[in-house]
């Protein structure tokens, strides 16, 4: 029942595809799901970098080729349009599976509201499938050949946590009828599933909880704080707060969390930077950083949105001796030219 739409090429490295020892470097062939992202392309660019062969599997559903088209000349890349809801069949040594659809917030000012109903239904179901369909089949494929697989869960699995700063071993206090319970559960049964796997199956699995994380290539327009509050910023428009500004996140830069996507141990763990800042902060620090005539204006908070959000990291630095070097300060204006560019291109949107 497998899909028969691609085999990987194999390099008579045996069933994981490894290159034989003794012809060369040993290089590792890696699956990134979703890797035309913006977390995922990043994530490419430094197993390319450090010399490993990367097959990206994206159904473009909010990632774009422009994100991997420095890499298309390069022998060591691969792109597969697919959906990883269906099943796959690949040779491969690792597994990152970061694809999982962003945002639906810019749905929700979409004037017709029969298409906003459909489109939130098409949506939540498109998440949950990717999720749960998504998730398993990478796992399936973990387990037939033997390969190390990574999810990409998320804080979100705290809910509004009554835990602050939240430990990995905090259960998390998410609503499961709210509206944004779909995210939330998606990735909590994704973690499931995933140790499931791990427990009856004895796949090699990792965890990581990532915690808002910004940067260059985020989609400008999936209605996440930071891509929201640096593009109204460019365009002169006031920065949108919703509600009073006052809950709370903690932003990692980007390469931060690349730096530590391989590790030696199950997790979960908590990716993000500690530093809290309230969204009111947040527009201070975009404003000072970016443009000191930038406004901000109150809108309404959507439902269940959690007060307040900042990662306990002490187990990442014990056991993974990691932990982020960039501040807000530091990485907002190095997420700036790319904003800037894409929004001067009118083909920002068309792909390639
Ligand atoms: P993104 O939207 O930029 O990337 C997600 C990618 O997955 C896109 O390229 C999209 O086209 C692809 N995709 C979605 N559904 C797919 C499907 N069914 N089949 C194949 N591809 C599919 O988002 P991102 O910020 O890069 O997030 C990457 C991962 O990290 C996600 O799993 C997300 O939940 C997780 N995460 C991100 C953050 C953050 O702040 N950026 C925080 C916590 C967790
Ligand atoms: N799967 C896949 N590629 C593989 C192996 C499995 O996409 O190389 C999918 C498979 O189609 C199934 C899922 O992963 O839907 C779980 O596979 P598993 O072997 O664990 O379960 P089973 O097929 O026995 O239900
Ligand atoms: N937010 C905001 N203005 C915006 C977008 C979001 O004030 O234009 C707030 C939102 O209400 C939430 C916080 O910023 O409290 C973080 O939202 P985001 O969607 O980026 O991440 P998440 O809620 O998933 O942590």
């Amino acid at each position: 029942n497998y899909s028969p739409s691609r085999m990987s090429f194999n390099y008579g490295g045996g069933k994981t595809g490894r290159v034989p020892v003794g012809i060369g470097p040993r290089r590792l062939r890696i699956v990134v799901t979703g890797g035309a992202g913006f977390v995922g392309s990043h994530l490419v660019d430094k197993l390319i970098g450090r010399g490993d062969e990367v097959i990206v599997i994206d159904n473009f559903f909010t990632g774009r080729k422009k994100n991997l088209v420095h890499l298309f000349s390069n022998p060591r890349f691969e792109l597969i349009r697919h959906d990883v809801v269906e099943p796959i069949l690949l040779e491969v040594d690792q597994i990152y599976h970061l694809a999982c659809p962003a945002s639906p917030v810019h749905y929700k000012y979409n004037p017709v509201k029969t298409i906003i109903s459909f489109l939130i239904t098409f949506y939540i179901y498109t998440l949950i499938n990717t999720n749960v369909m998504g998730t398993l089949n990478m796992l399936g494929l973990a387990k037939r050949v033997g390969a190390r697989f990574l999810l990409t869960s998320t804080s979100e699995v705290y809910g509004d946590p009554l835990e602050h700063p939240q430990k990995e071993t905090y259960w998390g206090n998410v609503n499961p009828i709210g509206e944004r319970s779909c995210y939330d559960e998606g990735k909590r049964t994704a973690e499931t599933l995933a140790m499931d796997y791990h427990r009856g199956a004895g796949v090699e699995v990792r965890i990581a909880r990532i915690f808002n994380t910004y940067g260059p290539r985020m989609c400008l327009d999936d209605g996440r704080v930071v891509s929201n509050f640096v593009a109204q910023t460019i365009r002169k428009h006031p920065m949108t707060v919703y509600g009073d500004g006052k809950q709370t996140r903690s932003f990692q830069y980007v390469s931060d969390l690349v730096a530590l996507m391989e590790n030696d141990h199950v997790g979960p763990f908590n990716l993000g930077n500690p530093g809290e800042f309230t969204m009111l902060e947040l527009a201070e620090v975009v404003k000072e950083v970016i443009d000191t005539s930038a406004t901000i204006e109150f809108k309404p908070n959507t439902a269940d949105d959690p007060h307040k959000r900042k990662p306990d990291i002490s187990k990442a630095k014990e056991l993974l001796n990691w932990e982020p070097k960039i501040s807000l300060r530091d990485g907002l204006p190095r997420m700036v030219s790319d904003f800037r560019n894409r929004i001067l291109n009118e083909d920002e949107g068309k792909g390639l």
